[in-house]
């Protein structure tokens, strides 16, 4: 049986991954806005996969038979200064929610629930790739600097990425 304390803590998660999913929304709008089509497919996917966080920690709590209640989702920032500036704040934002991460493995190691931990450990991986994304492209703009012929290429690079479920939701 799930604890009361890690109950609230990954109800709290789900909330802050859907905040997340909203966040990179936001930043997939305002690339529209600002003509790179790639970056705001880049950050779509990044809103779709956010939104499997919250669904991969809902469909835990159903499994161990603890009601999911959602609350309100905070507003988000709508303008960015440049790309550089978005995929600083999502490495920012990113370092945020592995230290959350971690805070529900602590939890679940007190709470000696091996089942949330075996969870629990698919995102502390999870994590790792998302901070390696992010610090990859922030390296790939920083090298375009002010030239808009390479950051048009970069834009079509990211254009190329695709959405895939993740691993715990094949089959659900
Ligand atoms: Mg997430």
């Amino acid at each position: 049986m799930i604890s009361e304390k890690l109950h609230k803590a990954i109800n709290d998660q789900i909330n802050a991954e859907l905040w997340s999913a909203y966040l990179y929304l936001s930043m997939s709008m305002d690339a529209e806005d600002k003509n790179y089509k790639g970056v705001a497919n880049w950050f779509h996917i990044q809103f779709q996969e956010e939104q499997a966080h919250a669904r991969i920690f809902m469909n835990y709590l159903n499994s161990v038979e603890a009601k999911v209640e959602l609350k309100p989702i905070e507003g988000v920032q709508t303008t960015w200064d440049s790309v550089l500036d978005m995929f600083k704040s999502t490495l920012e934002h990113e370092k945020k929610v592995s230290a959350l991460i971690r805070n529900l493995m602590s939890i679940a190691k007190e709470d000696r629930d091996y089942a949330a931990e075996s969870k629990l450990n698919w995102f502390i991986e999870e994590q790792v790739e998302e901070e390696e994304a992010a610090r990859d492209i922030i390296f790939a703009v920083e090298s375009v600097g002010n030239s808009k012929n390479d950051m048009y290429i970069l834009d079509k690079e990211l254009a190329a990425r695709v959405y895939t479920e993740p691993a715990p939701l094949a089959g659900k």
